[in-house]
């Protein structure tokens, strides 16, 4: 579940492009589409959407797709840089236990 806490109101499409979205975990489909339409350049996550699923298993509150952003972003006409997972355990401690 990303959290988006700040963005600033960038000057330019030229500008986004130049903004990096950090978040906790791997953007799902639908947040890759957000990342790609509004025009941002480059995401940083944490724990990906594959160890999600692992955490969440098929918890009806969340059914986690099992789809990389890379993948979603790859299907697009604009390049969007991607680095992830980074820090991987440590993004999965606030799930141990919450999806059970
Ligand atoms: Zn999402």
């Amino acid at each position: 579940m990303p959290q988006i806490t700040a963005l600033a109101t960038p000057e330019s499409p030229q500008e986004l492009e130049l903004c990096t979205l950090y978040t906790s975990a791997e953007p799902c489909c639908m947040c890759a589409g957000a990342v790609y339409w509004t025009g941002i350049g480059r995401v940083v996550y944490a724990l990906s959407e594959h160890a999600l699923l692992g955490l969440t298993g098929d918890h009806p509150e969340n059914p986690t797709f099992s789809l990389p952003c890379r993948e979603v972003f790859a299907k697009g006409q604009r390049k969007v840089s991607v680095l992830g997972p980074m820090l991987e355990g440590e993004a999965a401690e606030p799930h141990k236990g919450f999806w059970s």
